[in-house]
């Protein structure tokens, strides 16, 4: 059994097609050259681009928001196709279009929708706090909302406005971005969950300081963003007022739903690297790592058989919830044991320049915290799956 091979998700012929499609495409359209000290995220942003010229970017999201109206199965073979080749995976902005698409009105949805998929605008998302980050409930960012609105002429008036301060943290490439998908209190009387409204803030509006941090692995991926009375009209709240943590708790079940198969598929590559090492150095590697080995393994064999689940019941039209806390514990166990025995077996990687195994070894480790940690998840399951409090049945 190999593990770099593409996933088989019973594909239908049309599926088939597609991804001939997309083969084809992609020998036409290799994946550029990342420029000498050109930052990742703009990389990563040229890519997008391409990828979305060739139509590869939102492909289950219907055709008048600028995708192509194809099935959540379509995008996940288009991830697999990038995977298994190692190249990067589509841009990783779903989560945060279906959370315009279930909350936004129709003129925003038309409006945002295609130049988010089309990497015209770069968004990021700016829900944690210095103080609020599993307890993201207890944010203390606070929208305060002004009844007389801007009069824009032509008769065009904006009923009310928002005054915003605050301060968001962890905010990922926020310096790259045009446009934050922003948390805010707008309440402070209703009990927290009530009291949380959804905001999309353009970051170059007068009172946004965007500052970058550096991380241990020497990214500038995150941001502190300090938001000081903020002018936002009531045309860029996203959902009603107290929509927002119902917002919020869709972005983070699409964002920790294993149907990101391009990690999968690289996943999948570095463990045929290690069984082909591991043959071909027989005898040299220990028994204990020879087991590690086995258990990344079967590790990847757990998310694959999950992934394809998940798959299924997206097409039957389930929407993410509270089970993804499941696909998000899978997909940081496995990862962080595949990086930590890879390192294991090739240990000149934490030397050699662009020890690229080493670079992804520093990022597992934040697995278990971004997008909710690992303890967060364990919760979820607790009270909203397995419903273990409140009496729940
Ligand atoms: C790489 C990365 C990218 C990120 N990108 C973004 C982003 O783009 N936008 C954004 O808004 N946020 C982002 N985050 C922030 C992330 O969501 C938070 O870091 C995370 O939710 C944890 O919050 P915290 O850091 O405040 O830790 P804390 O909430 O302070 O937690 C500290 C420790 O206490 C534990 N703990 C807390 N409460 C409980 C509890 N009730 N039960 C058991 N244990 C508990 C936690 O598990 C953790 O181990 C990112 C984080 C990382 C690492």
């Amino acid at each position: 059994m190999r593990a770099d091979t593409p996933l088989d998700f019973g594909d239908p012929a049309d599926l088939e097609r597609l991804r001939g499609d997309f083969r084809a495409w992609l020998a036409e359209h290799p994946l550029p050259e990342r420029l000498p000290g050109e930052p990742l995220p703009v990389f990563l942003h040229r890519w997008h681009r391409l990828l979305h010229s060739g139509g590869w970017v939102g492909l289950d999201v219907p055709e008048r928001y600028g995708g192509r109206g194809l099935t959540p199965l379509h995008q996940v073979a288009v991830s697999d196709e990038l995977g298994v080749r190692g190249a990067p995976g589509v841009p990783r902005i779903g989560y945060l279009a279906h959370a315009l698409l279930e909350f936004a009105s129709e003129d925003q949805r038309r409006r945002l929708l295609p130049r988010m998929l089309a990497g015209d605008d770069v968004w990021c998302q700016g829900f944690s706090e210095p103080g609020a980050g599993s307890d993201l409930a207890g944010m203390s960012t606070y929208a305060e909302r002004h009844d007389h609105g801007h009069d824009h002429g032509h008769g065009h008036r904006d009923s009310a406005y928002y005054t915003v301060r605050g301060q968001k943290l962890w905010t990922s490439y926020a310096q790259y971005s045009a446009y934050c998908l922003l948390l805010a209190r707008t309440d402070r009387t209703a009990p927290p969950h009530a009291s949380i409204t959804a905001f999309v803030l353009p970051l170059d509006r007068p009172g946004v300081t965007v500052r970058p941090l550096r991380a241990a692995n020497g990214d500038d991926e995150f941001c502190e963003l300090f938001l000081d009375d903020v002018r936002l009209t009531e045309s860029e709240r996203i959902g009603g007022e107290g929509d927002g943590w119902a917002l919020a708790m869709t972005t983070v079940s699409y964002e920790r739903n294993a149907l990101d198969t391009g990690h999968l598929s690289k996943y999948g590559l570095l463990v045929e690297r290690l069984r082909r090492t591991a043959r071909e150095r027989r005898g040299q590697l220990p028994d204990g790592l020879l087991s590690e080995i086995g258990r990344c393994f079967v590790d990847y064999e757990v998310l694959v058989a999950h992934a394809r689940r998940r798959t299924a019941e997206r097409l039957a039209g389930q929407v993410a919830g509270p089970e993804s806390s499941i696909d998000k514990l899978l997909m940081t166990r496995a990862e962080q044991r595949l990086y930590e025995t890879a390192l294991k077996v090739f240990p000149e990687e934490l030397h050699g320049p662009g020890g690229e195994v080493f670079a992804e070894y520093l990022y597992s480790r934040a697995a278990s915290v971004y997008g909710g940690t690992s303890q967060i998840q364990r919760n979820i399951i607790a009270k909203r799956v397995l419903r273990l409090t409140d009496g729940g049945g």
